[in-house]
């Protein structure tokens, strides 16, 4: 009985030795000390013994109890100890390493330009307006003083929502909510998306446009043409070449388009400026009478003047960018050049 008791030791010390894991030593620990254990059916088997073996034999299996559990508590200490060790080495960080760089990102060349010329603008004082993007008849066409049966209202250019509704072609709509809610004197500056169907190099089914508006008593086509110089030479240089030609637009009276000196070949000629040495960048003009009388302001009091550019065809200009629509693709390439 002594040899199976000490050979039940030396085989459970030798599988101690070889357990690893939290679980491999709860298993040993079933194996010998549980209810169906090798140790506990020695122990049942006492009952058979002779009084005289019975304590001894009592005494040996408590001792080889005693024995085995000291042993499987030592080795789960050791146990515990490698787990955490190969645990804090999996997780270990080297602070010294440099940290991850994060992507910065930076603003979109339409929003670079649009936020310049509305500073030039709010130096001069004027106010920044918006409007709805879909938009009424009324505010985008009829108060703008364009006949029932002119081009602009065609379904070929027009994004029409419903009968009376329409994704706005222009931010002039923005002149005439901010008329009809105040009364002169008015200075605004309306950035904003646009809507007409055009799609090719240089035209895009939406973009952008800023409006200008400018009305109070005694406003002439000379404070027109001074203040937009002013903002040509903030923009594009003081030595920028500008000149006026004459145009139409259904809102204004008279009207104009404003030129520059071609920002390419400064005036000599280039394919850019069509060998003109001229171009185009925004129209302009007096505010026509009829507008007023949509909004309820007195022409006779009141004159002033409205201008509007293509913030696209400006980056363009300002940055060299030969295809518009380089600025809808939003190549993270092209866009970290600003
Ligand atoms: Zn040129």
């Amino acid at each position: 009985m002594k040899e199976k008791l000490e050979g039940l030791l030396r085989e459970a010390s030798a599988e101690l030795e070889k357990a690893a894991t939290e679980e491999g030593l709860q298993e040993i620990r079933v194996k010998y000390l549980g209810k169906k254990g090798e140790l506990t059916s020695v122990m049942k088997g006492l009952g058979s013994l002779s009084p005289e073996e019975r304590p001894v034999v009592g005494a040996l299996v408590n001792t080889v109890k005693a024995q085995l559990e000291e042993a499987i508590d030592a080795r789960a200490a050791v146990v515990r100890e490698q787990v955490k060790a190969q645990r804090l080495a999996a997780e270990k960080i080297d602070v010294t390493l440099p940290g991850r760089r994060r992507p910065t990102g930076s603003k979109h060349p339409i929003t670079l330009v649009t936020e310049e010329i509305c500073s030039i603008f709010a130096a001069l004082g004027f106010a920044v307006a918006e409007g709805p993007e879909v938009e009424h008849d009324f505010y985008n066409f009829e108060a703008l003083n364009f006949p029932k049966d002119h081009p602009a209202r065609d379904m070929q250019d027009t994004f029409f929502v419903g009968d009376q509704v329409l994704l706005r072609t222009h931010t002039s709509p923005v002149q005439i909510r901010t008329m009809l809610k105040q009364q002169p004197p008015v200075r605004i500056i309306a950035p904003g998306t646009v809507y007409r169907c055009d799609s090719d190099a240089t035209h895009s089914p939406m973009f952008h446009q800023i409006e200008g508006l400018m009305v109070d008593k005694g406003i002439t086509f000379g404070d027109l043409k001074g203040i937009l110089t002013l903002f040509i030479n903030q923009l594009f240089g003081k030595d920028i070449g500008v000149r006026l030609r004459p145009s139409f637009f259904p809102f204004t009276e008279p009207s104009a388009e404003v030129d520059i000196a071609c920002v390419i070949c400064r005036g000599k000629g280039c394919r850019v400026c069509k060998e003109t040495g001229w171009l185009e960048i925004l129209g302009a003009g007096m505010v026509d009478p009829a507008v007023y009388g949509h909004v309820g302001y007195d022409a006779e009091l009141y004159t002033g003047f409205a201008f509007g550019m293509g913030i696209e065809r400006i980056a363009m200009l300002k940055y060299g960018i030969a295809d518009m629509r380089l600025l809808f693709e939003n190549d993270l390439r092209f866009l970290k050049q600003f």
